[in-house]
């Protein structure tokens, strides 16, 4: 690079008072005055206000500032000054002003719909608030790796284009594979449990497509799924290392992404209060729980988000619910030996309200079993005899989990709605931008 470049983040210290230095970035607002054009400029880093005046500037970088519309692309040199009547507390005095692209009439103003924001996504994730939450996920994402490496696991890449369900037909996207049926991915489990058997200890970070027909808060259908399975662990080694990660994820998000949050309307002081061990509750005390303020919940019936909503309104730490009904709970699941009725699983929900943000169990290690399972789902049993082998060469007790990163991103950041954490939301009644 020929030029050096000061971040905008880096001016807004004290120390930085009265140098000169030059910036790149995006006009973000703009106000004339007298003389004078107020630009707010922004880069990945922050925004400062950039005051352009007459006297100051050559001419034509003036009349460059008094035509720059919002989103044009400018450098700008000029002299740092402390400002508390300026966003972030500092001004930059022009002393050159560059337009390197003249923007269009930009389309975002106050007080557009959501819908409209959604239908102009590719502009709209230039605003601070998706740039804040970008950073947020990106740091998260950075926890997750380092937490699966202290904990010796193997990140692996397994495939998107699959044969078979693993959460249940009914969110299945189907495709068209050289003429046969196939499917997206619903969850890498299956495979990653096919490679703990020489990895023992193994991750993915892949996105995970459902279907998914009905309107929330919570569901896309296409999200980010961090997934882990081991060899020889048992539920509740998974519940360990499930909050272990959450904690790391948030703690990260706390110290690294501070500004951000607080931007976002989050207290990083509530993150950094996230630490193991968390409660553990099972299906039958939370049923007693739910039903005392919504008393039509019956034992066998599944969570829904008001049911979890009730369980996690009044907590700060999340909150583990184990053991659930076998009958509401995917097939690999492991048969409780104490009561059949129940399977050794785990959903993990965030607290505020916020519900599920992880799925997991320790799986069926029986073949029979398996095969029974699969028979009363009604499921295409040939489909899953690759699986089967797992339980035919080998076999030992393992455990794994889901992790919906957009889940946890969304609780972590405060967000209403859970398109907000991802960039291009895919949704069903949208697959544009
Ligand atoms: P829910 O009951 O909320 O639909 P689920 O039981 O279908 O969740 P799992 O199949 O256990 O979820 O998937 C593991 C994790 O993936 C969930 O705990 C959640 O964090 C995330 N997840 C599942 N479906 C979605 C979705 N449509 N959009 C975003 N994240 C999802
Ligand atoms: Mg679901």
């Amino acid at each position: 690079m020929k030029h050096q470049f000061t971040d905008i983040e880096s001016l807004l210290d004290e120390k930085m008072e009265g140098k000169t230095v030059k910036i790149r970035g995006w006009v973000y607002r703009k106000r004339t005055a007298g003389g004078m054009n107020f630009l707010i400029v922004r880069d990945a880093t922050d925004v400062i206000q950039v005051a352009v005046k007459k006297d100051k500037v050559a001419e034509k970088d003036f009349a460059s500032a008094d035509k720059a519309l919002i989103e044009s692309a400018v450098e700008v040199e000029g002299i740092v000054k402390k400002d508390a009547r300026a966003i972030n507390g500092f001004e930059m005095q022009a002393v050159s002003f560059h337009v390197i692209h003249s923007a269009n009439a930009f389309p975002v103003a106050k007080d557009n719909s959501p819908e409209f924001l959604l239908d102009i996504r590719h502009l709209w994730v230039r605003s601070r608030e998706i740039s804040a939450i970008m950073k947020v996920k990106s740091t998260m994402l950075e926890a997750v790796r380092e937490h699966f490496k202290q904990e010796g696991y193997f990140e692996t890449t397994p495939p998107i284009i699959v044969s078979g369900a693993v959460e249940g037909g009914s969110t299945l996207f189907e495709m068209n594979y050289f003429g046969k049926k196939a499917y997206l991915s619903q969850s890498a489990q299956l495979y990653l449990e096919a490679l703990i058997f020489s990895l023992e200890k193994v991750y993915s970070i892949t996105p995970s497509f459902r279907a998914e027909k009905s309107r929330t808060l919570r569901h896309l259908a296409e999200y980010w799924h961090v997934e882990a399975e081991a060899a020889y662990a048992e539920l509740e080694d998974m519940l360990i290392l499930e909050e272990g990660l959450i904690s790391n994820m948030c703690q990260k998000a706390a110290t690294d992404r501070a500004k951000e949050l607080k931007f976002l309307g989050r207290d990083p002081a509530e993150m950094k209060k996230i630490e193991p061990p968390f409660d553990r509750i099972k299906y039958d005390e939370a049923v007693e729980l739910v039903q005392v303020k919504n008393p039509a919940f019956k034992w066998g019936d599944d969570l829904g988000t008001e049911d979890e909503r009730i369980l996690t309104q009044e907590r700060t730490l999340p909150v583990f619910v184990t053991h659930y009904p076998k009958h509401i709970k995917a097939f690999y699941m492991k048969e409780d030996p104490k009561n059949p009725k129940l399977v050794r699983c785990n959903d993990c929900l965030a607290p505020e309200g916020y519900g599920e943000i992880v799925g997991g169990s320790q799986r069926e290690e029986n073949v029979d079993k398996l095969i029974d399972r699969l028979k009363e789902e009604g499921a295409d049993v040939a489909a899953y005899e690759w699986y089967l082998d797992l339980r035919r060469y080998g076999s030992v007790p393992h455990s794994g989990f889901g992790l919906g990163l957009e889940r946890i991103v969304r609780w972590v950041c405060k967000l209403e709605h859970i398109r907000d954490t991802i960039p291009f939301p895919r949704v069903m009644n949208r697959s544009y931008p």
